[in-house]
């Protein structure tokens, strides 16, 4: 089995950041650990975390750093990402998390942080088309279409827009993107740790991107 793997994929909402840790968490066999998921899953659950977390992410505001630093702190804890590694999808979104997170990883710190570049144009496109199983939770849109439409390819569940995919909510989180979340590629870069990857073209084309890049950085670490 390949060795596992500790990566941050970064990009803009839309870029394709849930598919891609989707596939690149098969190929690692490392969980995909998505606040947004854990989020959505606390917002359906109706407990009063979830309820405050769902007002923040249908408004298309940030959940508190404080807050999203001890849910993430509690999730790597676990005992599947101290053996494999994971993938962060989400997380960190400001330079106070990233901060948050390399003292919950140390001493041995990430592998690679991938921003997935993709212009504002298409990813307001993807956005628009953006549908998600209301059971599993997959993702689809323009480049990977369900095989019927409206109906999950994987368990049959009805596909839905999500809540914060709106007009309003899809702007208010593309200008955090770029006031909150864009310096951490700076943040990274400065560290040696950053990657950029084309996110444009077939999700099969972009993950063989994203592995070249990761194999790349792992050959240099010596893993
Ligand atoms: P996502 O699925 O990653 O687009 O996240 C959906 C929403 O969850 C965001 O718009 C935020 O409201 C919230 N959220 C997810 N991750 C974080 C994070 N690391 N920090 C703050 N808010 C977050």
């Amino acid at each position: 089995m390949v060795p596992g793997v500790r990566l941050v994929l970064l990009g803009k909402q839309g870029a394709g950041k849930g598919t891609q840790c989707v596939r690149l968490s098969r190929h690692y066999v490392v969980p995909h650990i998505s606040t947004g998921d854990m989020l959505r899953a606390a917002t359906r659950s109706g407990t009063d975390f979830g309820n405050k977390a769902d007002e923040y992410m249908r408004a298309g505001e940030l959940v508190p750093d404080d807050v999203m630093i001890e849910v993430v702190r509690h999730r790597i804890d676990q005992h599947d990402t101290r053996g494999r590694g994971f993938i962060l999808d989400g997380f960190p979104r400001t330079v106070a998390q990233a901060e948050a997170l390399e003292k919950i990883l140390a001493p041995t710190g990430l592998d690679l942080v991938l921003d997935l570049e993709v212009a504002t144009e298409v990813v307001l496109e993807r956005l628009a088309s953006r549908r998600v199983c209301s059971v599993c939770q997959a993702n689809y849109g323009i480049d990977s279409p369900p095989r019927y439409a409206g109906i999950c390819d994987h368990c049959g569940g009805e596909l839905i827009q999500r809540d914060d995919d709106t007009e309003e909510a899809i702007r208010r989180r593309l200008e955090l993107y770029e006031s909150a979340t864009a310096p951490l590629i700076e943040w990274y870069l400065t560290r040696d740790k950053l990657a950029a990857v084309d996110g444009l073209g077939a999700p099969e084309k972009v993950s063989a991107r994203l592995i070249r890049a990761i194999d790349n950085r792992r050959h240099r670490l010596g893993h």
